[in-house]
């Protein structure tokens, strides 16, 4: 906590003063253009990984990256999704799942969350991902199971996000653009889905591109850079 307080004091007495009439700007309202889903894992920062200010992200997190279908759950996912997209206007939603995501590992294994009954249950949303991993992809064992279910877990979320009115209606008119992503904290890479290829490719060219099984409508690769 002591690190928190002093930076509390160091952000107030240099950057907050250094940009005063910025802040003063942001405090008047809000204009993101992106809605960012992603893991509440403190390795995965939205703001650091795509370089964004203040202002540009509205950001949703939680454990697992995970969009409940619409009806699903009353928590604040829905909520986040509804205001982002309605009243902001967001143009572009991003779903970010992550390498070495240990929600998903807890998804691939719910013998071991017997004391974490609350994870347990909120990872009940991501059942679809698991049995399209125990159906599809039993080859796979240990690190290449999760990497194969976080990228399979992000194209589930994406479908999921199309059961929202709020994004079905702007899909339909054309007003937005889904991506789905998945960072490599490894590599400080960026895999992007393309409806195009069925596949994964490098944001930065830095990475092969992964092949997956499946075609899962309204993705648009991101653009590079
Ligand atoms: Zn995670």
């Amino acid at each position: 906590m002591d690190n928190l307080l002093s930076g509390i004091h160091q952000f107030h007495a240099q950057v907050f003063q250094r940009e005063k009439d910025f802040y003063s700007q942001l405090a008047t309202g809000q204009s993101p253009s992106t809605l960012f889903i992603g893991c509440s894992d403190s390795r995965v920062d939205p703001t650091i990984i795509t370089q964004s200010g203040l202002g540009e992200l509205f950001v949703l997190r939680n454990a697992g990256n995970i969009v409940p279908c619409y009806g699903a759950s009353n928590g604040g996912e829905p909520a986040t999704i509804e205001y982002a997209v309605t009243a902001l206007g967001v143009k572009d939603i991003v779903i970010c799942g992550h390498s070495g995501c240990g929600a998903l590992q807890a998804m691939l294994h719910p013998e071991k969350m017997e004391k974490l009954p609350l994870v347990k249950s909120w990872l009940n949303h991501a059942e679809a991902t698991r049995r399209i991993m125990e159906e599809n992809y039993s080859q796979h064992k240990g690190a290449a199971l999760l990497e194969i279910a976080i990228r399979e877990h992000v194209l589930v979320q994406i479908e999921n996000l199309q059961t929202h009115p709020a994004v079905a209606v702007k899909l339909q008119r054309g007003e937005l653009t889904l991506h789905a992503w998945v960072y490599l904290m490894e590599s400080g890479d960026i895999l992007a889905y393309s409806t195009e290829d069925g596949g994964f490719a490098s944001l930065t060219g830095l990475a092969r591109q992964e092949a997956t099984k499946r075609k899962v409508a309204n993705v648009r690769q991101s653009k590079k850079q």
